[in-house]
């Protein structure tokens, strides 16, 4: 197919309830809500200049039943690009965003790592270093960000994901 418009589909991949669902919206909207719906993965689309280009992003915000429930394979042939997500408040989203690099470890795929609830401060179980280290093992772009209060940042980890989905391309 050829087409002026880079289409770059994004999966979103995380333990429940680290803000999969809030950063996606935040991205695609500039807004926070606060409560979500999660009875269902939710792909959306939307349209956005990086670096002056237009990128057709299509994220798909998954919907992983518990904390065992990995990406599927679906899911990893699907996306051209993965934000993985996990909540600097709850070690065990942590020890997910691992179990998942060990999977992802055999696939040529970009992968961010994108840690969130960094507003959390008085709650906070996992710290920058670790997931800063992670990130460097498995050669992850990295950031802390707080879907509540951040607008900017949040953009930036999407959008420093695509960069690396279009590098990887023109390979
Ligand atoms: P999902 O299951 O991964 O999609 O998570 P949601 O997006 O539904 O978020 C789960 C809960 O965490 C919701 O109550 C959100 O309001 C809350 N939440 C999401 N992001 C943040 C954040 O940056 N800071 C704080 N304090 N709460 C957040």
């Amino acid at each position: 197919k050829k087409s002026s418009l880079s289409e770059v589909k994004v999966a979103v991949i995380g333990a429940p309830g680290v803000g999969k669902t809030a950063l996606s919206v935040r991205f695609l909207t500039r807004r926070y809500i606060g409560e979500y719906d999660h009875q269902s993965e939710t792909r959306y689309k939307h349209e956005v200049l990086i670096d002056s280009e237009p990128i057709l992003f299509e994220v798909l915000d998954t919907c992983p039943k518990n904390e065992d429930d990995l990406p599927s394979s679906e899911v990893l042939n699907w996306a051209d690009g993965l934000l993985l997500v996990y909540s600097v408040i709850d070690r065990q989203t942590f020890a997910y965003v691992k179990k998942a690099g060990l999977i992802l470890a055999n696939c040529d795929i970009p992968v961010y790592l994108l840690a969130n609830k960094c507003d959390m401060v008085h709650l906070r179980q996992v710290s920058y270093d670790e997931g800063s280290i992670l990130a460097r093992n498995f050669e992850w772009g990295f950031s802390e960000v707080a879907a509540a209060e951040q607008v900017a940042p949040v953009a930036a980890a999407f959008h420093d994901l695509c960069k690396a989905v279009l590098l990887s391309r023109r390979k």
